[in-house]
């Protein structure tokens, strides 16, 4: 069980959620309820800005801020 940080596809929203093996799947956007969401992998992120829900600025092309 692992705190995973999501982006939404639809709205944009950001947010973590506590997922397992059996849920990693049914995450779900908590805003707009979308399934089209994306785990964002922050610690990948080299630019500084991919703290908790706020995203990166842009430019380290890895996590969600940057697509
Ligand atoms: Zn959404």
């Amino acid at each position: 069980m692992a705190a995973l940080d999501f982006k939404c596809n639809d709205c944009g929203e950001k947010f973590f959620e506590i997922v397992n093996s059996s849920n990693k799947d049914k995450v779900v956007c908590p805003k707009c309820h979308s399934k089209n969401v994306k785990q964002v992998f922050e610690g990948k992120c080299q630019s500084g800005g991919a703290s908790k829900g706020s995203g990166c600025s842009g430019g380290c092309g890895t996590c969600g801020g940057c697509h």
